[in-house]
C-alpha cells in the first residue's frame, strides 16, 4: 500500500473537506505516518475515517477528531502542552510537530512504553511521557500554555485548570460515558469561559477526578 498517498488522501477528503483549514496542522497530518502507530496487520486501515483499536480497549482517534482538537489550540511552535491520555502516540506526535515540548500521560503502562518505541524510532525529541493518573495532571512542570484531554471526562478535572496558564486554552470531552460535548475552556484570571466545539464519543477517563474504574 502506498502510504504517503493514502496520506494525502485522508488530508483532503477528511480533513480540507470538513473545515480544517490551518496549514500547520494539515502538513502535519501528511507528515505524520499514522500506520505506525497501530499493530501492523491494521496498517491498511491506519487512513480511513474511524479511530482504531490499539488494545487495552483503547483507541486511536479518527484523524478527523485529532485535526479539529489540535487545531483548536492553535499552536504557533514555541508551546508547552499537556496532554493527558497519550494512547498510541499519534496524537502525542502531532503535537510534537507543532509545538515547543509536549508532555503526555497515560494510565495504562504497556501503551505508554508502546508509544514509547514509536516516538523515539520518529526521533521526536521534544516529547516527555509519564505513566500516571492525568486527572491530577503534572505538577512538576505546570503551568502549561495548553491541556489536552483525549478521553471523556464527567467534569473538568479540577487540577488542570489549576495547571493552566492565564489565556491558555483546554480542549476536553466532557458528558456521560455514551456522548460528551467537546469543550475549549480559555482561562482567565481565575475563572474560564467555554466554547462548544460539538459532540464526540471518547473512551473514559479513569482516575481520582474522572470516571471510576
Ligand atoms: N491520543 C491517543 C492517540 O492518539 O492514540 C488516543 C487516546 S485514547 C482515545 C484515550 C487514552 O486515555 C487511553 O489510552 C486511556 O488509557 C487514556 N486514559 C484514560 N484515563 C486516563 C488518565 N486518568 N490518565 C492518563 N490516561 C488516561
Amino acid at each position: 500500500m502506498d502510504m504517503p498517498r493514502a496520506r494525502k488522501k485522508m488530508v483532503e477528503t477528511q480533513l480540507i473537506s470538513r473545515g480544517i483549514t490551518d496549514e500547520r496542522v494539515l502538513s502535519a497530518m501528511m507528515k505524520v505516518p499514522r500506520h505506525k502507530f497501530v499493530e501492523e496487520a491494521m496498517a491498511a486501515q491506519a487512513y480511513g475515517d474511524y479511530p482504531l483499536p490499539i488494545g487495552y480497549g483503547q483507541t486511536i482517534s479518527q484523524p478527523y477528531i485529532v485535526a479539529e482538537m489540535t487545531q483548536a489550540l492553535g499552536l504557533k511552535g514555541y508551546e508547552r502542552v499537556l496532554e493527558i491520555g497519550t494512547g498510541s502516540g499519534y496524537q502525542t506526535a502531532i503535537l510534537a510537530e507543532l509545538c515547543g515540548r509536549v508532555y503526555s500521560i497515560e494510565r495504562i503502562k504497556p501503551l505508554l512504553l508502546r508509544a514509547r518505541n514509536i516516538i523515539d524510532d520518529l526521533r521526536y525529541f521534544n516529547v516527555a511521557l509519564k505513566a500516571f493518573d492525568g486527572t491530577l495532571g503534572w505538577s512538576d512542570e505546570a503551568p502549561f500554555d495548553h491541556i489536552i484531554i483525549t478521553a471523556g471526562s464527567p467534569s473538568i478535572p479540577p487540577p488542570l485548570v489549576k495547571q493552566l496558564k492565564d489565556n491558555g486554552t483546554m480542549i476536553i470531552p466532557v458528558g456521560s460515558r455514551d456522548e460528551q460535548e467537546l469543550l475549549k475552556i480559555t482561562k482567565s484570571d481565575n475563572s474560564f469561559t467555554k466554547e462548544s466545539l460539538g459532540l464526540c464519543r471518547f473512551v473514559k477517563l479513569i482516575g481520582q477526578n474522572a470516571w471510576e474504574e
